[in-house]
């Protein structure tokens, strides 16, 4: 009798708790629904910054410690002396800033949640030669995929705009909700909190391997696109270097190997397209950047 009592008690309680959790979660939704400040999209994030930049610098520590630096000085400089730059037009606060070139070939760059920059060092010297050119395409003439300062700004101000504007954030409410959904509504609003840190964590877990974020939506590219511009311009780097760096990946799409900045950061003819119409508010902040470095080094 007591045991009916009990199971009656738990499942009213149950209940109970399931009605304030959803009360909580839609007002969350309501307080959380918020504006990107530099493009006015609006967009629904329910976890914190602080949150976000927790479980950055915790992929930053497992990377750091698995992935050896390059040993370039030059290549070194120029990931520090363009990272902070950047860094340094960023206005929002929660960002403790790390900027570091990893010694390996794969072609890619990225920033964690919280400000932790990484750039591989196969960004610097890929299509060096037209062998490696013939392999994805390009046929146009020697280039590297980084010609200059410049060009380096388009890519890690378009990886730190992914994080000021929170897509890891925004990606992550999306798993979480995802997850609550495949959880079950009773599982999912009875876990205490620290099982809600390892509902993140799955959540967390479904958007990057250990610091790799995986494709970005197209929403997301042209948003970072924009903002690295902005970012870049603001910075004293030409933006117009922007359009030329990505109209070169363009180029090379046609081939059998898509470099990795391809797969996690699709370009389609769009995208350079909508960077295009970006540029005259991007010029417009280069002209009144209190330092004008125009393509900066030429490497
Ligand atoms: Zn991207």
């Amino acid at each position: 009798m007591q045991g009916i009592s009990m199971r009656n008690h738990s499942g009213r309680r149950r209940r109970v708790l399931a009605v304030a959790a959803l009360a909580a979660l839609v007002a969350a939704a309501v307080v959380s629904c918020v504006t990107e400040p530099e493009t006015g999209r609006r967009r629904l994030i329910l976890t914190s910054m602080s949150q976000e930049a927790s479980l950055g610098q915790q992929s930053w520590t497992e990377l750091t410690q698995s992935q050896p630096l390059s040993r370039d000085q030059v290549k070194t400089a120029a990931v520090q002396r363009v990272g902070t730059a950047l860094s340094q037009v960023v206005k929002q606060s929660g960002f403790e800033w790390e900027f570091k070139c990893f010694a390996s070939d794969e072609m890619n760059a990225f920033c964690l949640p919280g400000g932790k920059v990484g750039v591989y060092e196969g960004l610097f010297k890929a299509f060096a030669n037209d062998a490696e050119m013939a392999k994805v395409g390009v046929y146009e003439g020697l280039f590297k995929a980084f010609a200059n300062d410049a060009e380096m700004a388009a890519v890690v101000g378009h990886e730190i705009a992914h994080a000021t504007a929170r897509h890891g954030g925004e990606r992550m409410t999306y798993a979480m909700a995802v997850g609550l959904a495949g959880l079950g509504l009773n599982m999912a609003l009875d876990s205490k909190a620290s099982e809600n840190r390892e509902l993140w964590m799955a959540a967390y877990a479904g958007v990057t391997t250990v610091g790799v974020i995986l494709p970005y939506s197209r929403v997301h590219e042209y948003e970072a696109d924009e903002i690295g511009a902005l970012y870049m311009a603001r910075a004293g780097y030409d933006p117009r270097a922007a359009v030329a760096f990505w109209e070169k990946f363009a180029a090379s799409k046609s081939g059998a190997a898509v470099p990795e900045l391809l797969s996690t950061h699709p370009v389609d003819a769009n995208r350079v397209a909508r960077l295009k119409q970006v540029m005259p508010r991007a010029l417009a902040e280069y002209e009144k950047a209190p330092q004008r470095r125009g393509l900066g080094v030429v490497y």
